[in-house]
């Protein structure tokens, strides 16, 4: 099952902060590692398409903790792969409801494909089949705090991308790990498991009263897909001016001072909308739904 030439093709592994890697999946989500004295963490598992915990032992032996920022499969779809995962508590029912089928996975893959057309599909196949064995979750919740040995993670709740997201606070480094609540692609906020955008202003507002706590944020999106050569720009790690705004977008959104343009992204899901501002980028729902 372990192919190793398929996990140097899939994961590219940069150093980031202190003692952090960015571990990106191909350009479709980025997972972080944080190592400290006596432990490390590794924040989301991706899509489960390549072998992450030879990646992670590359990196450090210290023991593990793995936790997900929130319940999409793109971040927890490599769960299986550990034998417990800390998850927010708020979407641990999500992640049964998309748990990372097939299906899910060759859609995955066929869009890494499309993207990096260099690729041999064929030696993926493997991950996109097999089955998935099962993986204990832990329950993760606000306030809860990760000690590593020399540094400790904060737990902090930011629902708003789905009603569970969490973002990590590690405030001797001041780094905030904020998953999909704070990317460079676009915020997705009309998902059926977003709440609103109200709660995400909430969110970000929550984010804003501990600015002095952290300098640094790693989103959980930052490559662009369309430009492979450049998934590593000056835009990792992000500066707290980009939760400004980003606030300034949503509250432009929530007024209704703007009419979004069209955003299509799943068929499934219908069409949402779509507002810029700086460089920030929502897409929220087509029908008043917020
Ligand atoms: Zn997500």
């Amino acid at each position: 099952m372990i192919d190793a030439k398929t996990a140097s093709v899939w994961f590219k592994i940069t150093p980031v902060g202190h003692n952090v890697w960015a571990i990106d999946h191909r350009g479709l989500v980025l997972s972080y590692l944080v190592v400290g004295g006596d432990r490390a963490l590794l924040i989301d598992t991706g899509t489960g398409m390549a072998d992450l915990p030879r990646e992670v032992r590359k990196l450090t032996s210290l023991p593990l903790i793995v936790v997900n920022t929130h319940g999409h499969p793109d971040h927890a779809g490599g769960n299986y792969q550990f034998p417990e995962v800390f998850a927010p508590v708020k979407d641990i029912g999500l992640m049964a409801s998309s748990a990372m089928n097939i299906e899910v996975r060759r859609l995955y893959l066929d869009s890494i494909i499309e993207a990096n057309p260099e690729m041999d599909r064929d030696s993926f196949e493997q991950w996109c089949s097999m089955d998935l064995p099962e993986t204990k979750l832990l329950p993760l919740e606000e306030g809860q705090c990760i000690e590593l040995g020399d540094r400790r993670l904060e737990v902090i709740e930011i629902p708003g991308h789905s009603a569970g997201n969490v973002a990590f606070l590690d405030s001797k480094y001041k780094y905030l790990f904020a998953g999909d609540m704070i990317a460079t692609s676009t915020i997705l906020l009309f998902l059926p498991e977003s709440t609103s955008v109200e709660q995400y202003i909430l969110s970000l507002e929550k984010l804003l009263q501990r600015v002095g706590e952290f300098d640094r944020i790693y989103p959980g999106h930052a490559p662009d897909l369309s430009n492979p050569q450049d998934r590593w720009n000056s835009q990792l790690p992000l500066d707290t001016g980009y939760l400004t705004e980003l606030l300034a977008c949503a509250k432009q959104i929530a007024t209704g001072e703007v009419k979004g343009e069209v955003y299509k992204f799943l068929p499934v899901y219908g069409d949402a909308l779509r507002h810029r501002f700086g460089r920030a980028s929502i897409a929220y729902p087509a029908t008043g739904g917020m």
